[in-house]
């Protein structure tokens, strides 16, 4: 679908609750570009920059890499993806200081809280696969056509190494702790739509489309 409007949008959410999933169908639905900083950072991991690098070892045990490294890599895309006409942001903010520096940088239109209990979400991250292409799959709710191989770029998925589950726990811990209380100051400004992330991924699109 087309429209003209512009959406500036935030998926939060725990681990699993099908952030990125929902981002992507948003970014086809409205043709308006996601912004996964998990995935930006993923892409500089196994790149040559030092700090891609040094990134690389705080995401494989599952802690937030520093604020420095994300704000300017959230910057400089901001500046560089077509952002003009809207986009989804996935992964950021993740805390206090972020969420600071996002309020002097964008307006938001939507913010969208997908939420899923921690048990559910252990059980689906168990079972993610993942391709460097940024594109998500599951072995059983979402698996690929063929092969164990990503549907767009055939590509081999793999099982990300902070998706085991000491990462995933320390993961989800944190995102209870310093991520999830920043949904209260969207819900101040009266644009924090919750969504039941239990549901399965059109029924989850179906509300949010609505929205
Ligand atoms: P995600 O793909 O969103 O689950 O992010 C994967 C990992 O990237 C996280 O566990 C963090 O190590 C890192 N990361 C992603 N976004 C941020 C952020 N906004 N601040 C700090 N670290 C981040």
């Amino acid at each position: 679908m087309k429209n003209k409007k512009v959406y500036k949008i935030i998926v939060f959410g725990p681990q699993g609750a099908g952030k990125g999933t929902q981002a992507e169908i948003i970014e086809k639905d409205y043709d308006i570009p996601v912004i996964s900083v998990g995935n930006l950072l993923r892409v500089a991991a196994v790149g040559k920059s030092k700090w891609g690098r040094k990134a690389a070892a705080y995401m494989k045990r599952g802690a937030l890499v520093p604020d420095m490294v994300v704000n300017n890599l959230l910057i400089e895309h901001l500046k560089a993806k077509n952002c003009a006409r809207g986009f989804v942001l996935d992964g950021y903010p993740r805390n206090l200081k972020q969420l600071k520096l996002l309020t002097k940088l964008v307006k938001f239109t939507h913010v969208f809280n997908i939420n899923i209990s921690d048990k559910e979400a252990v059980k689906r991250i168990k079972d993610r696969l993942s391709c460097s292409c940024g594109r998500v799959f599951h072995k059983f709710f979402n698996p690929p056509k063929r092969d164990m191989r990503c549907d767009f770029c055939r590509e081999k998925l793999y099982v990300r190494e902070d998706d085991r589950p000491a990462a995933v726990k320390k993961r989800l811990k944190i995102y209870r702790r310093e991520t999830e209380p920043l949904v209260a100051f969207y819900k101040k400004q009266e644009i924090l739509y919750d969504i039941d992330g239990s549901k399965g991924i059109l029924e989850v699109y179906r509300e949010i489309k609505k929205i």
